[in-house]
């Protein structure tokens, strides 16, 4: 295969969580523009059924399966519909997920239920279960998106932090695990992307990240799609584990004030 050619997903089937809006979306769009039929996941029909339209009109297959991944026990049967649909899963992409601000003195377990429920137990049991699918195969690809909160500490965040660690950590897991049956995992950390979930922050929030970002932007879930895409590729078959950073520079370190007069 030309290598070129090894980046496409032609005859691919991809499920993408938390595909409504946002990161999920544009995750979603560019699976598809590189070849993939799409299994669209998340709990709002009409949010699916949009992105489904315009995954159709790029010629490519798209079904929208609205579930809630906070209640565990949907999970199983959600994959069932997708493989009833499909015959087959060779993607899957962990995108849902949700942020709740909270300080450690606090926090109350119903909180940390929600958070670390959403965005970590979710992970876990629809990736035993897409991966079953995927073992039988002997073929499969696990994308879950993390966050550089994996990395470092924030206000007010700590269980969202904690479960992007999680993610990370079971990325490694499911590297060693699954290895023999030519399943690769791998999670992206994406920095301060554009969407709904970043809409609400205040000016001088924003500030703070433009002038802390080393590339002093904030991203778009299309930057976050091209690692996805890659990782999702036969292009990518010997990456297995890693969790990426998809973050303008930010973990790699922070420029000095723009004000700064010193050299
Ligand atoms: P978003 O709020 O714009 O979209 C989240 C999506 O997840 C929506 O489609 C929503 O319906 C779905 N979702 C949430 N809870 C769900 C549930 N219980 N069941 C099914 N679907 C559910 O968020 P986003 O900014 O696009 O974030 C997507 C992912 O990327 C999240 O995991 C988030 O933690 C992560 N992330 C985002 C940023 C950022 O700056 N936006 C940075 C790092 C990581």
């Amino acid at each position: 295969m030309r290598i070129i050619d090894s980046f496409r997903l032609d005859g691919r089937v991809a499920v993408v969580t938390g595909a409504g809006k946002g990161i999920g979306e544009g995750i979603a769009v560019g699976l598809a523009e590189a070849g993939a039929d799409l299994a669209l996941v998340a709990r709002t029909r009409a949010d699916l059924e949009r992105v489904a339209e315009t995954i159709r009109a790029g010629g490519r297959r798209a079904i929208a399966v609205p579930c809630d991944l906070a209640d565990v026990a949907a999970i199983p049967a959600t994959v069932r519909q997708i493989v009833d649909a499909y015959g087959r899963i060779d993607i899957l992409v962990n995108c849902a997920g949700i942020q709740r601000r909270m300080t450690v003195l606090e926090a109350t377990v119903e909180g940390w239920e929600q958070v670390i429920n959403t965005n970590l137990r979710s992970v876990y049991f629809m990736t035993q279960a897409a991966g079953k699918v995927m073992v039988e195969q002997r073929r499969g690809k696990i994308i879950s998106i993390a966050s550089m909160t994996a990395y470092r500490g924030f206000h007010m965040i700590s269980p969202y932090g904690i479960s992007k660690a999680g993610i990370a950590n079971f990325t490694r897991y499911l590297a060693v695990e699954w290895a023999p049956y030519n399943i690769q995992a791998n999670a992206i950390a994406p920095g301060w992307i554009r969407t709904p979930m970043t809409a609400q922050m205040g000016e001088d929030r924003i500030r703070w990240v433009c002038e802390h970002v080393p590339q002093g932007q904030f991203g778009s879930p299309r930057d976050v799609a091209g690692l996805a895409v890659f990782l999702a590729s036969p292009a990518a078959d010997y990456i297995t584990g890693q969790t990426i950073p998809v973050d303008g520079g930010f973990l790699a370190g922070n420029p000095w004030p723009t004000t700064s007069s010193q050299p």
